[in-house]
């Protein structure tokens, strides 16, 4: 018999390499009390919580823990069924009207999670003889919503516009092609030139789908993510997103102007099989999206608390991922994976809790630590997350 778990051994071997120097297991963290948007309680200590994703903090809003009670009381815990059977309550056609409010967009289909979007949608849209377009550093999803399907596959390197202009040019003019794009890219927190990507690939007749995840509620005048920022968002066939960020919760969704796009919930298998999400999560996200759309007070704060953490880490002398703070996102590039490790263990123990990213998650091999803010996040916060960087990077030797 040969053993199928073999091809995992040099993980394995790595694994038990870092975890036999008495590190702490960088991702078998326990959260044990969550005690506000920004901090839980790891290991018996109060933590502050900076790689979350919990951007604009909805988490704890009152109303939207109010509706997702009384949704759990009138309609039950569960709704044991796919959408397409007995899975559609009134709750679930709300959240895709509040997504339609939000985006001001014909359709919305939500999914029961974001990964599912992606996988959903991109098999469903592009078949054999098809071609998909996609940015190298495109998400696991996205990916993997490629090998779920039949079409061709054409990467491009990240965020070049000429590099997806000479992709498009060699494909068969009359062939269909998905342009595949993401508003901002979570390793870096780097956005995409969205603007002239889009210009390109609709002069060479491809549809444009853009995966704005860690774009919604923040970025843009409405918080429609970096394509209103941009001003191309009618230009935009497809926006993906997720209710794991922005909104607080658990779900995916598609938005689209397209006039065939209702009939993608008969023929999408990530949508038909699977059961849908339960009413108190749909509950939870209708009232956070409808928040969402008068959210410009925590955009602006978030917008300060990524400017701040950004010239912070930049002034001790960490090196980011990107020249200026784009996104929630400021990543911290680390010379290798056991002194991210170590660093990340350092940060944990001054209380800060961060993502700590490495291949093949990352782009070009990096070791990553991961900071994602949020809007509730207080600035004197954010003057206590630099002290425990400072700290934390000179025990390490990662600054001077
Ligand atoms: N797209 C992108 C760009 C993401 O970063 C993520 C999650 N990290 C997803 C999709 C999937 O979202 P979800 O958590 O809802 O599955």
């Amino acid at each position: 018999m040969t053993d199928l778990f073999s091809k995992f051994d040099p993980l394995i071997e790595t694994r038990e390499q870092l975890l036999s120097t008495g590190l702490t297991d960088p991702f078998g963290l326990v959260m044990e009390e969550v005690v506000s948007p920004t901090v839980a309680i790891c290991s018996g200590r109060k933590t502050i919580l900076l790689g979350t994703y919990n951007y604009m903090g909805m988490t704890f809003d009152p109303e939207v823990i109010a509706a997702g009670k009384k949704a759990l009381d009138e309609f039950g815990s569960g709704t044991t069924g796919s959408r397409v059977l007995n899975g559609t309550y009134v709750g679930h056609k709300a959240v895709e009207d509040a997504l339609k409010d939000f985006y001001a967009m014909d359709h919305a289909m939500v999914f029961s999670t974001g990964y599912q979007a992606n996988l959903g949608i991109i098999s469903t849209l592009a078949g054999k003889d098809d071609y998909i377009i996609l940015d190298i550093d495109s998400h696991a999803s996205i990916y993997d919503g490629c090998a779920l399907g039949n079409a061709q596959i054409v990467p491009f390197r990240h965020n070049d516009v000429d590099a997806l202009e000479k992709r498009l040019k060699r494909l068969p003019p009359e062939a269909g092609k998905l342009v595949v794009l993401e508003g901002v890219y979570s390793m870096l927190g780097d956005i995409a030139p969205l603007k002239e990507m889009v210009a390109i690939s609709k002069a060479h007749g491809a549809m444009v789908l853009v995966d704005e995840a860690h774009s919604m509620g923040f970025i843009g005048d409405n918080g429609r993510g970096v394509a209103e920022a941009q001003g191309v968002i009618d230009d935009i066939d497809f926006i993906i997103g997720t209710f794991s960020k922005s909104v607080g919760t658990v779900g995916g969704f598609c938005v689209s102007n397209h006039p065939k796009f209702e009939i993608l919930r008969l023929v999408c298998r990530p949508y038909v099989f699977t059961a849908s999400l339960p009413p108190s999560v749909v509950a939870t996200a209708a009232t956070s999206i409808r928040k969402l759309m008068h959210g410009k007070a925590k955009r602006d704060h978030l917008w300060q608390n990524s400017k701040k953490l950004h010239a912070g880490l930049k002034a001790l002398g960490f090196k980011l991922g990107t020249e200026t703070p784009q996104s929630a996102i400021i990543a911290v590039i680390l010379p290798d994976l056991e002194r991210g490790a170590a660093m990340w263990e350092a940060l944990l123990h001054e209380g800060l809790y961060v993502n700590l990213a490495r291949p093949p998650a990352t782009p070009g091999n990096m070791t990553l630590l991961r900071c994602s803010l949020c809007a509730e996040h207080s600035s004197e916060q954010v003057n206590e997350i630099l002290g425990m960087f400072e700290a934390a990077g000179r025990r390490t030797g990662v600054i001077g």
